[in-house]
């Protein structure tokens, strides 16, 4: 099953894309993609209806935006350095622990929405991930539980403001949480339809020109590991995503380095969960309604 979220940013309603491309509102029978949703059993009765024939529920229109295709979560916790070609090109040595870090559920948004430069900003670097939502309350879990716990997979891109993370001391949250830093999308493929985490694809291209282009195969640690690492740290949420790291070939990997600018796009891919595309734009004051 693939769950989509429709509308303008910040109301979006829950909808499906069915086998045959349709896409169809199933805000009539759902609230939304969320904890609760998750929690009490929302993916079964989602399967049951749409197996149903989606009773009440219209077909979307073509131009209707697409939003993240799960609320915005309780957390977001990222893995960083995860692939050794990406720990190497950032020269700071490779750990052996998986390397956790969270990021501002507030940089939440859409698989087409713009990324926008923060204030102040000079070194904005994209990463493409294998993103995971968690399906169920986690805490402790042994690596042969921890996939049963999953709800699903989409792809996601971990922008990142490079002076901010690394330039201005402290630790990585500062240059990972900006406004639409967090693209997911552009919907939730259900785990019954990704059997093997580690056996997919994942690209990004900058203007066209592939930057990244590597397969989860590569994960230092495969996400069965890193769902059980995490939920010894922090129980994880019904509806959390887990960002799994991102291969190299990221901007400042490069010599020199060639971080984003205004006008350029950025497409990140998954295998089978789609693509994302972001339009980088300036900064301009965010529009707090519209959180
Ligand atoms: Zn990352």
């Amino acid at each position: 099953m693939r769950l989509i979220r429709f509308g303008d940013r910040g109301n979006e309603e829950p909808g499906v894309l069915l086998a045959d491309g349709r896409r169809v509102d199933a805000s009539a029978e759902f609230l939304d993609y969320d904890e609760g949703f998750f929690a009490m059993g929302g993916l079964e009765a989602l399967a049951e209806w749409v197996a149903d024939g989606c009773p009440g529920g219209a077909e979307l229109a073509p131009e209707v935006r697409l939003g993240p295709p799960v609320a915005r979560p309780p957390k977001l916790v990222c893995v960083g350095k995860n692939y050794l070609d990406h720990a190497k090109e950032l020269g700071e040595g490779i750990p052996t622990e998986p390397t956790l870090f969270m990021k501002a559920t507030s940089a939440w948004s859409g698989p087409y929405d713009e990324v926008m430069i923060p204030r102040g900003a000079t070194k904005l670097d994209y990463e493409v991930e294998l993103a995971v939502v968690i399906g169920r309350t986690t805490a402790d879990v042994d690596e042969r539980e921890a996939l049963a716990r999953v709800a699903g997979y989409a792809t996601f891109c971990d922008f990142s403001e490079r002076a901010f993370q690394k330039d201005m001391g402290g630790q990585w949250t500062k240059g990972k949480s900006a406004d639409t830093f967090a693209p997911m999308g552009p919907w939730l493929v259900t785990a019954d339809e990704v059997p093997d985490p580690q056996g997919l694809r994942l690209w990004c291209k900058v203007n066209g020109e592939v930057r990244q282009n590597s397969w989860t195969g590569d994960m230092m640690h495969p996400v069965r590991r890193l769902v059980s690492y995490i939920s010894r740290f922090m129980t994880l949420l019904p509806g959390d995503v887990i960002a799994t790291g991102t291969p190299g070939g990221v901007a400042m990997g490069m010599t020199p380095p060639r971080y984003l600018q205004a006008g350029d796009l950025v497409e990140c891919g998954v295998e089978g969960l789609g693509e994302l595309s972001q339009r980088v734009v300036a900064y301009r004051c965010p529009n707090p309604s519209t959180f």
